[in-house]
């Protein structure tokens, strides 16, 4: 009781830090912070005696992942580093995580944290492991053992081989990183069109193909299973990296038009294949106890998240905006169920959530305005999107486009049952679902909005991603008919210099400002320039 009372002491003689105290009485805001054009903060956020030293812990807990990175693997990492160009993008995770969390206060800043700390956890082992048993760095002990996949083919079916390591082969050059560092994949863009790649292709899939022709992929396992998901620019980026890295690879290409029922047994087929071509390749026998031990942890994973999109129905979710959108993302397409540590954070994170929910505590000291649903891939993050729109704009991003994954359990007892359920849950992954395989999923988006009681849809303009452009004034018209606030954000995804993160600002400044007549919560945040940032 004294101890909150010195606390509350201390917090009000020094309110005047705070960057929102500051934008609140007109003396400044976040933007304060910055050296002009960078991401460089001149001082870490002050946000009170209890939630700097919560984050303060974080940026330790982080920072001893990082150490242990380094400690596993010294001469791999070393060796990385001097090969790999993306290697010294993940030295900006830090000014990253700190970004993305910004105004973050209270119990959405202690769930944000877990969650990342989760993400910095799972990807710091990764990089070490997978830099200890490349090839080009001379290889190790597991090398053969593992199974580089498609980043947006869910591993979790893989897991039925017992002695093999599934592994999302794009993650690390391109997938993660892209949304750390804006300054990376615009050199593998380069290095693809240079190859004489047309230049108006979807930038993700042309930066990994630059990736390839760069020799820029780890060289790990002895067998490639590739994808067509998302669409047909994944489809020609895996020819691509077929071709350059050159193992054997199945292609595993779902049905497009997932949600017909007809198209289900053509999708468990493929996996049926994928796992007989692993068979072969490997030398190793599937183990369905080994299967259904893992997807038990992925129904613990799904059950958790639709528990948690009924606190994202109401104002007092204690997850919210990128610390809810990056985590599904990863722990859904990357984690899939085959790391227990994510469940103990889901646990964890459902608590505080209950909690909140029983305290009526709202997210951002209730300074929300507008909620929205985000239709939003890459770009939303290393332009820090759903963060600044809240702290600029007062709007709140409830769930974006990429946690909407499939959410279907697996039957964990009967092959045949789990196979098929595999292949629903394998369909509807990272992009598929709203951006490509026919109009229903598109039009889902305002049941989606709908749903989760948002009065906002923003859609991410991706000015390369063909399957979206033909839909454009079709969600205009829709969102008018409807009565939703929409706005259109364009990007070019992994390539900042076509559209910068201030011109995406823009799109939203100008309809707040023109179309809602709305003033700025934090004046600082409206126009800056950032382009030189990580
Ligand atoms: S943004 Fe569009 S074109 Fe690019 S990978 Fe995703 S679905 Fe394909």
């Amino acid at each position: 009781m004294m101890f909150d009372k010195v606390i509350a002491a201390v917090d009000k003689k020094l309110e005047r830090f705070d960057p929102i105290w500051q934008a609140e009485n007109g003396v400044g805001g976040q933007r304060d912070r910055y050296y002009d054009k960078t991401g460089v903060a001149k001082w870490r956020e002050w946000r009170g005696v209890k939630d700097t030293m919560v984050d303060y812990g974080a940026w330790l807990k982080n920072l001893a992942s990082m150490a242990m990175m380094v400690a596993s693997a010294p001469i791999p990492c070393l060796k990385g580093f001097w090969e790999y160009r993306w290697m010294g993008s993940y030295l900006g995770t830090f000014m990253f995580i700190d970004r993305l969390f910004e105004g973050f206060r209270g119990y959405e800043l202690v769930t944000a944290h877990k969650c990342m700390h989760a993400i910095v956890r799972s990807l710091t082992k990764k990089i070490a492991f997978c830099l200890s048993n490349d090839r080009r760095l001379g290889g190790g002990k597991d090398t053969d053992r593992i199974v580089p996949m498609d980043e947006v083919l869910p591993p979790l079916f893989m897991m039925g081989f017992k002695e093999l390591v599934p592994f999302p082969l794009q993650t690390l050059p391109e997938f993660i990183i892209c949304d750390v560092d804006q300054h990376i994949e615009p050199y593998y863009i380069d290095v693809a069109e240079s190859f004489g790649l047309p230049a108006d292709v979807c930038s993700r899939c042309a930066a990994e193909t630059g990736v390839a022709l760069d020799d820029a992929f780890p060289l790990i396992g002895k067998a490639m299973i590739s994808t067509n998901m998302p669409c047909n620019a994944s489809e020609a980026t895996s020819m691509f990296q077929r071709r350059r890295i050159g193992m054997p690879d199945f292609p595993v290409t779902l049905a497009m038009i997932h949600n017909e029922p007809g198209a289900h047994p053509y999708s468990t087929q493929m996996l049926k294949d994928a796992i007989a071509f692993v068979e072969k390749e490997y030398g190793v026998k599937y183990d369905w106890d080994n299967l259904f031990k893992y997807a038990k942890l992925m129904n613990e994973q799904n059950t958790i998240e639709l528990e948690k999109w009924d606190y994202f129905k109401t104002p007092y979710s204690a997850l919210c905006g990128i610390a809810e959108t990056l985590y599904r993302l990863y722990a859904w397409a990357s984690v899939n169920g085959t790391d227990p540590y994510f469940n103990k954070v889901d646990r964890q994170v459902i608590k505080i959530m209950r909690k909140a929910y029983e305290e009526k505590k709202e997210p951002f000291g209730g300074r929300t305005r507008h909620r929205a649903f985000l239709w939003g891939p890459s770009a939303v993050y290393y332009t820090d999107f759903p963060t600044w729109i809240q702290n600029c704009w007062g709007i709140n991003i409830v769930l974006n486009m990429d946690s909407t994954m499939g959410h279907n359990m697996i039957n964990t007892e009967d092959p045949d049952e789990a196979i098929k359920d595999l292949a629903l849950f394998s369909e509807k992954a990272t992009m598929r679902h709203h951006a490509v395989g026919g109009w229903d999923n598109v039009n889902a988006i305002w049941e989606w909005a709908k749903n989760f009681n948002c009065d906002m849809v923003l859609m991410n303009d991706n000015i390369a991603c063909k399957g979206m452009l033909g839909v454009h004034a079709l969600m205009e018209e829709q969102a008018r008919d409807l009565g939703f606030h929409f706005i259109f954000i364009e990007h070019d995804l992994e390539d900042c210099r076509t559209v910068s993160r201030q011109d995406m600002r823009n799109c939203v400044n100008g309809y707040m400002s023109v179309v809602l007549g709305e003033e700025p919560l934090d004046p600082t945040l409206v126009e800056f320039d950032d382009s030189d940032a990580y």
